[in-house]
């Protein structure tokens, strides 16, 4: 079968859904590769690169969606983008069918089968496909570049000469996929780096990753645990002691990386603007929640706001593609996983088998059926 990645065509977008090297490793599989003309070039991937690895280069989006049987995309398709989807097509990209249910009817309605890398599973067989953190990793690690880009100082402490520099402390709250790549990019650049979050499982994995997990004093036990790994909404009580703490550490803060995050809810606010007034000029607070509302009251989506005492918000929503090269490697590898399952004789011809739980969870239509919400996956 052909598989075509087109152009994105979201405002900004940088990423792309096929690389070279996964062209190359879809062609073992026994399908086709097209890509639209130009579809790599903001993530460093040119037209000769893909030709080079066996890619057919399409002059436009149009003859890209005509000719593919699979489109690999990064972002759902827009209104634009619809007409072109085909009755048998099939496409995988990211699509949040709870979020685009009139999307995803039209898109069922053009009779196109609707793969969406958002609703893999997340269980371990399906970790090689699980693009949700792939993304929450490469946005995690450029949270602390771009905190440090913003920052007047070193994150190390130094003696030199010229003086003694004191190291930077740095706050990760939500300790999930991204706040952990947080807590390593900051310490792996000498911060004294702290972290919170309300599912006490992860205190060890925060300590083992060299910084101090932030315990509360509550005489319950500090645990917003929920089903599957994911965080529950916090009583009263515990919501109170938490913003208790940080009221009382803002001031220390250099630093301030939020990722806290509960399944289709809003992002809980818990870094208030009496916190941010407490904070010293110079501090960053860079919010990975912006998206979902953000978890500091005064963030500004993809906006970058300074206060009036002198505190940096970053309430920017598109890290992974400010990162383009290394998203688009990682998300192709997933798609390209997600392919590999769908090819499970390697000879080119899909076979979308609806009692694989991945593939199931991941589907949002199929064969003229919206087929979203999935059921629960039998196996953890
Ligand atoms: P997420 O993006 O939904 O949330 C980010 C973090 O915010 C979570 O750790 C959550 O506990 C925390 N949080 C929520 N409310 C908070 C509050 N009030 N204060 C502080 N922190 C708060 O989560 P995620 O990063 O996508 O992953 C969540 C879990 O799923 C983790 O346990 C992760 O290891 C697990 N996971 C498993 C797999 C797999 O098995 N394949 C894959 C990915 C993630």
């Amino acid at each position: 079968m052909k598989i075509g990645a087109p152009k994105e065509t979201y405002e900004g977008e940088a990423r792309v859904a096929m690389t070279p090297a996964s062209a190359k490793d879809l062609q073992k599989l026994g399908h086709e590769c097209l890509i639209e003309a130009g579809a790599g070039q903001k993530a460093g991937f040119t037209d000769d690169a893909y030709r080079a690895a066996g890619v057919t280069v399409v002059g436009d989006a149009a003859a890209l969606y005509a000719q593919a049987d699979i489109v690999a995309k990064v972002r759902q398709p827009s209104d634009a983008e619809v007409p072109l989807l085909r009755q048998g097509q099939t496409l995988i990209s990211f699509f949040y069918p709870g979020q685009n249910a009139d999307l995803l009817a039209a898109a069922n309605a053009q009779g196109t089968t609707v793969i969406a890398m958002d609703m893999v599973p997340r269980i371990s067989r399906a970790q090689k496909m699980d693009a949700l953190s792939s993304m929450a990793n490469i946005a995690g690690y450029r949270a602390v570049i771009e905190a440090g880009n913003n920052f007047g100082r070193f994150f190390t402490g130094q003696v030199t000469a010229a003086g003694k520099v004191p190291p930077a402390k740095v706050l990760v709250i939500g300790a999930g996929v991204a706040g952990l790549a947080a807590i390593g990019t900051a310490t792996s650049l000498g911060a004294i780096t702290y972290a919170f979050d309300v599912r006490a499982e992860v205190a060890e994995q925060v300590e083992s990753m060299g910084a101090q997990f932030v315990f509360l004093d509550f005489e319950e036990k500090q645990d917003g645990s929920s089903t599957g790994g994911y965080a529950a909404v916090s009583s009263p009580e515990f919501a109170a002691a938490q913003l208790a703490k940080f009221r009382e550490i803002a001031p220390d803060m250099d630093i301030v990386i939020t990722t806290a995050l509960i399944p289709g809810r809003d992002a809980p606010e818990l870094w208030t603007a009496d916190m941010v007034a407490a904070m010293k000029p110079g501090s960053v607070i860079i919010d990975l929640a912006a998206e979902r509302g953000g978890n500091c009251k005064l963030t500004v989506k993809d906006e970058k706001i300074v206060t009036d005492n002198g505190v940096t918000i970053v309430g920017y929503t598109d890290f992974p593609s400010l990162m383009a090269t290394q998203a688009s490697l990682l998300y192709s590898t997933n798609v390209r996983h997600m392919v590999a399952d769908l090819t499970p004789a390697k000879d080119g011809v899909v076979a979308h088998n609806m009692d694989d739980d991945v593939i199931r969870g991941a589907t949002a239509s199929h064969a003229g059926e919206v087929t979203f919400p999935p059921p629960k996956p039998k196996i953890a």
